[in-house]
């Protein structure tokens, strides 16, 4: 029997299994649905999907990301609807991204992208994992994705969506700690972002490389770049969102004693903060990045594309995308959703 038919065979048992834990997660999470607890505990993940589902008529959008846990666990449904929901605000000209606090940032398409699959041969091997075959080089079948052809547009609406997950979680934390305080719990919570957590930074190195690979290549491109305000403030504002949800992501697990130097995700994260202490990179968010920004409107966004651990996509019954690996190097790469 082939590899394949095995894990076809493994994937209908687990679809069958997932949907007898589903029906009854429901009443395991302590009563209430995983909306209700977004609503106590994450005013950042209850606004996203309220808001959203709320004024583009889509009751119940955020329900088919839920994870099958016996906890609420709802950084993935976090994540895709605030993909949708950036879409939802992008209008005409701009891109509209979350940016924290109920407030999002227009950033007005001032310059064309070139392909993000460009940069490929500037991210050395030591720094590629799944994630950019997936949202950069397309090797993972993903050609198309707005974090490629939407170049810095789509690369900042991933990192956008990750960031807005992390802070989401974080806030859950107390949640965790008041009624879902197992060491399973935790590590439900934790399991989930833990490719949102080297997303933190990975997505920032891909910012900077992007804009790193125009000054090279496309001059008028990186002046475009760099003269705009508006991707500066953008820059600065993603950067700070990702930077308060892994701070207080760190704090949190730290407070529970687990692990966020090599654990749940912070070997990679660690590995690309490294990369980003060098010159070529401080030296251009010293360009990019602004002291002290006003609050500015919005608009702006398209749909993007998640990647899963194996264990993620265990638990959300995501089919498999042949040829690619998680982060254990096992086979298999899932992907819940792709652009057309
Ligand atoms: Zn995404």
């Amino acid at each position: 029997m082939s590899t394949l038919t095995h894990r076809a065979m493994f994937a209908s048992q687990r679809t069958a299994l997932a949907l007898a834990i589903a029906v009854s997660a429901l009443h395991a999470q302590g009563g209430k649905t995983a909306l209700q607890w977004l609503q106590e505990y994450s005013p950042t993940g209850y606004f996203i999907i309220h808001d959203y589902e709320t004024r583009a008529a889509k009751p119940d959008a955020h329900k088919e990301h839920l994870s099958v846990t016996t906890s609420p666990v709802t950084a993935t449904a976090v994540h895709e609807i605030s993909h949708m929901r950036d879409g939802f605000n992008s209008k005409g000209n701009n891109n509209s991204y979350f940016i924290g606090d109920g407030k999002d940032f227009a950033l007005p398409k001032s310059f064309t992208p070139f392909n993000s699959i460009e940069m490929t041969p500037d991210i050395p091997p030591e720094l590629v994992n799944f994630q950019t075959d997936v949202y950069i080089s397309g090797k993972a079948g993903t050609l198309g994705a707005f974090s490629q052809v939407g170049g810095l547009y789509g690369i900042f609406e991933e990192y956008d969506a990750y960031a807005t997950e992390v802070v989401s979680t974080a806030e859950m934390a107390p949640c965790f700690k008041a009624h879902f305080n197992s060491a399973k719990d935790w590590e439900d919570l934790a399991g989930e972002i833990t490719t949102s957590v080297w997303s933190n930074s990975e997505f920032r190195y891909f910012s900077l490389r992007y804009i790193l690979w125009a000054k090279k290549k496309h001059p008028d491109v990186y002046q475009q770049i760099i003269a705009s305000q508006s991707v500066r403030e953008c820059y600065t504002r993603l950067k700070a969102l990702a930077d308060r949800g892994i701070t207080a992501w760190i704090a949190a697990l730290e407070d529970r004693g687990l692990d966020a130097k090599t654990g749940h995700g912070f070997d990679w994260y660690w590995k690309y903060y490294a990369e980003l202490q060098k010159p070529e990179y401080t030296d251009l968010e010293k360009i990019l990045l602004l002291p002290s920004v006003a609050l500015a409107p919005r608009r702006g966004g398209e749909k993007g594309i998640r990647v899963l651990s194996n264990r993620q996509a265990d638990r959300t019954s995501t089919p498999l995308l042949p040829g690619g690996h998680d982060i254990l190097g096992r086979p298999g790469l899932r992907i819940q959703s792709i652009l057309p």
